[in-house]
């Protein structure tokens, strides 16, 4: 199965992902990490990309579609499919992406949008705390930790991500707004969006959510 996860920013994709990778077993691609897991370790992509993810801004599409090119090569178990979380956000890298898996058995066959109010995601996104250690996600006002500024999970410190301050926030849902909205119109015509209500709390979109992927 082939996947795309779409949503605003705070709109739970890394949440959900981390839940479908496991109950349907396929190779996640989060290009958000990429670009944040290549900036800490200071590589030649992560230097092109920090000017952009800091501010909240998109990395131009060059860079990015070569890098998901790169990734789909070497996918682990090409077999079980992908879930592409945060990418495409863009019409130029849904073409691209078309383009790239022509003709192959890793076009795309269903997109899960994830639905959540704007006014909600500033909350969401402010308050997240993030585990690098094993992954886990907090947040201070709906899912605080045990212990404040600690892991639940593996006892680590948390931290913030740097683009999640209001400023930021503000260019990523415009960013959202302008591009990425264009790319869910454009695959509604092909009649393959999946809209999930992700106001609700974690345990009452999951059902919903698995069914929509198992069923569809
Ligand atoms: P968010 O939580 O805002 O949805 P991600 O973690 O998916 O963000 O991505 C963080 C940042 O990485 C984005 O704000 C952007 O700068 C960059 N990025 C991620 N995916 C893409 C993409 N497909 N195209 C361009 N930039 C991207
Ligand atoms: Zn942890």
């Amino acid at each position: 199965m082939n996947i795309f996860i779409m949503g605003a920013p705070g709109s739970g994709k890394g949440t959900f992902s981390s839940r479908i990778k496991e109950e349907f077993n396929l190779n996640h691609i989060s290009t958000g990490d990429i670009f944040r897991e290549n900036i800490a370790n200071e590589t030649e992509l992560g230097l092109q990309a920090k000017s952009y993810t800091e501010k909240g801004l998109l990395v131009p599409d060059e860079i990015t579609n070569n890098m998901v090119k790169e990734y789909l090569s070497h996918l682990a178990d090409k077999k079980n499919g992908y879930l592409l979380d945060g990418y495409p956000r863009t019409l130029d890298q849904a073409k691209a992406f078309e383009e790239m898996t022509k003709g192959t058995d890793l076009a795309v066959e269903k997109i899960v949008v994830m639905d959540v109010p704007f006014d909600e995601l500033t909350r969401r996104i402010t308050g997240r705390r993030l585990c690098k250690k094993c992954g886990a996600i907090f947040n201070i006002y709906s899912k605080p930790p045990k212990t404040e500024g600690v892991c639940d999970e593996c006892g680590s410190a948390l931290t913030q991500r740097k683009d999640d301050n209001e400023e930021s926030l503000k260019v990523r849902l415009d960013e959202y707004a302008k591009n990425t909205e264009p790319v869910i119109a454009y695959y509604e015509e092909k009649g393959m969006v999946s809209r999930i209500d992700a106001s609700k709390a974690i345990d009452a979109i999951w059902p919903e959510l698995k069914e929509t992927l198992k069923n569809k």
